[in-house]
């Protein structure tokens, strides 16, 4: 037997108990006449004591032999210890120890295996088995395994059923690029890897199983914006016989699960939002709601009155930035500068102080009389001591931009609290936008997605204005789940595909297989996919996923511990009828 108990159980109950631990060598602090090793599990520390008086001395040989992260077993009698650590719950106790055996011995890590480390990331990616050694990447991965379980045991409660699908697949439509996988018994011929199993679920519905879900990974070949991995995991979901209002309910069902299981977090409702006020209140349509600093448009107030940028201007717009009326000069000029760069790409910024002495103070005095910025004031509800920030142009430029300067501002005066949990539905989506490179429409979601009813006539006269049943669940700031109601008339299927471009050929070389099956009984069905990294990163008050993923990719898509990609051998391309042309 390796051990009666772990390193993290043992408290004063055990005393005069005795016990088998094994464990990690975590540290060794050698006193000359007393030796503590602190011994490590994934359960936690305890504290083990070799001294002159007690232990035999063939054990205190073998224990200065020790290193750190040596694998150990040992044998011994719970004691109390003299100096306690409050800190950890086996502080009041230690081991003596009368037996020890090395069951594996260690190279000097590279890095402290402690909460507080001196290894950079790149090295502890390269090590990454040796990082997870430590409590705040293992507590993140022990985090991470809960949300699983309870997502599980949540949605098969009620009735879904968890369905694998395959890996080796064809083209999926999110859009993006796919990863793919040379045959080689159809030389020539490729599979890819699935963007989410969006197809394979509708095909799902299609069979019956009216209620889907799986987590499971998805493989999208991007750029890697910040904190994005190729290979994700998302909780994807389908259901029939349903309406959005179904969709909605469930998922927020579970979303209110989590957040009280996880965080003791009640939520009542969700907000809900369309897609088009998201963007005029917040200029993004996964806004964070957990402060203000809502958009107010000031067209009415600010144009015609000679200031030329303004006059030109398609949209003037502001935030209100309570207490910050004290703002020096030289904090306005930064964050006119930090506008200004090419990342945000505004063309300037204006201030209107509102003193706590009732005075105003902006930065186009010269061209507005006081009676006018009061006008202003007024309209943002502003109090004395707030700072109202303005950009003006394009409106489908400064909204964005406005929006990139509202996010800074909350993360500057600390209102983006991690511990604060504001969710809200994003609804009404547009079904299509405009490609600018392309010249033609694409699907905002996917293909699939189904129109508003009421809008489809639009589809002919004025696509770009046909909203569709599609929904995106937002948390702090960002999606974490989105999906829709899908088509499943194969006619409305068909016009979907020829509107996006595709000609008939295409769109029966690509997804024929499933309107294929539509022409079997499609019932109604939607469905819905989360995030399931960063969902679970925000769950644990986090918003960085890597730290939640095991095994993950650095920004180069590459992984540094297992060196991958990596060329293969002549034999394995030859095997593949495969041809590397070197540049
Ligand atoms: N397949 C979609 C996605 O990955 C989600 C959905 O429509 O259910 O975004």
């Amino acid at each position: 037997m390796y051990r009666t108990n772990t390193c993290g159980e043992l408290t004063e109950a055990n005393i005069n108990q005795k016990v088998i631990l094994s464990g990690w060598v975590q540290t060794i602090r050698d006193k000359g006449f007393v030796i503590w090793v602190d011994l490590r599990d994934r359960y936690g520390i305890t504290q083990l004591v070799f001294d002159d008086q007690r232990t035999p001395k063939e054990i205190l040989e073998q224990v200065k032999k020790l290193g750190r992260e040596f694998v150990i077993q040992i044998t011994g009698t719970v004691i109390e210890r003299t100096s306690k650590n409050p800190h950890i719950p086996t502080g009041n106790i230690e081991i003596l120890v009368e037996k020890l055996t090395v069951l594996s011995t260690s190279l000097v890590p590279p890095f402290v295996i402690e909460n507080e480390t001196d290894g950079g990331e790149e090295l502890r990616m390269k090590y990454r088995y040796l990082d997870i050694r430590r409590n705040p990447v293992k507590d993140k991965l022990i985090f991470r395994s809960k949300v699983a379980q309870l997502v599980r045991n949540y949605l098969s409660s009620h009735d879904f059923l968890e369905i694998e699908t395959p890996v080796l697949i064809k083209s999926t439509p999110e859009g993006a690029r796919d990863f793919v996988v040379p045959s080689r018994m159809n030389p020539g011929q490729f599979y890819a890897l699935p963007q989410s199993p969006q197809s394979f679920k509708q095909l799902l519905m299609i069979g019956g199983l009216d209620k889907y879900f799986q987590i499971v990974k998805c493989f999208r070949d991007e750029d890697l914006r910040a904190d994005r991995q190729p290979e994700f995991t998302q909780i994807d979901c389908e259901m029939s016989f349903i309406e959005q209002e179904d969709i909605l309910d469930t998922f927020e069902g579970l979303a209110k699960h989590l957040l009280k299981e996880l965080r003791n977090y009640k939520i009542d409702k969700f907000p809900r939002i369309t897609y088009s006020e998201a963007m005029r209140k917040y200029g993004n349509d996964k806004p964070d709601i957990r402060f203000g600093m809502e958009f107010i448009e000031f067209n009415e107030e600010l144009k015609k009155s000679g200031f030329k940028v303004f006059d030109e201007a398609e949209l003037i717009v502001g935030i209100k930035v309570e207490n910050c009326a004290d703002y020096t000069r030289k904090q306005l000029d930064e964050l006119t500068e930090w506008v200004k760069r090419p990342q945000v790409g505004a063309r300037g910024l204006v201030y209107i102080k509102y003193n706590k002495d009732q005075s105003i103070k902006s930065s186009i005095d010269k061209f507005y009389t006081e009676e006018k910025l009061k006008k202003v004031i007024q309209k943002s509800n502003a109090q004395t001591g707030d700072l109202l920030l303005i950009l003006s142009g394009e409106a489908q430029k400064v909204r964005p931009q406005l929006s990139a300067l509202r996010m800074e501002l909350a993360e500057r005066l600390g209102l983006r609290n991690p511990d604060v949990f504001a969710p809200l539905w994003v609804v009404d989506f547009p079904l299509l936008e405009w490609d600018e490179e392309e010249n033609r429409y694409v699907a905002m979601h996917h293909p699939f997605t189904s129109p508003k009813p009421e809008d489809i006539a639009l589809l002919e006269t004025d696509p770009g204005k046909v909203r569709a049943n599609a929904y995106d669940m937002v948390l702090n700031g960002n999606e974490i789940g989105g999906g829709s109601i899908r088509i499943h008339d194969k006619d409305l299927q068909a016009k979907m595909f020829s509107l996006l471009g595709f000609t008939q050929e295409e769109a029966e070389a690509q997804f024929g297989f499933l309107m294929n099956a539509f022409k079997y009984g499609a019932p109604p069905h939607g469905g819905i996919a989360f995030g399931f990294d960063r969902f679970t990163a925000i769950l644990g008050g986090q918003e960085v996923i890597r730290d939640y993923i095991a095994f993950p990719k650095n920004n180069a898509g590459r992984d540094v511990m297992i060196d991958a990609p990596y060329p293969i051998s002549k034999k394995q391309l030859d095997e593949l009828g495969i041809n590397i042309i070197k540049e």
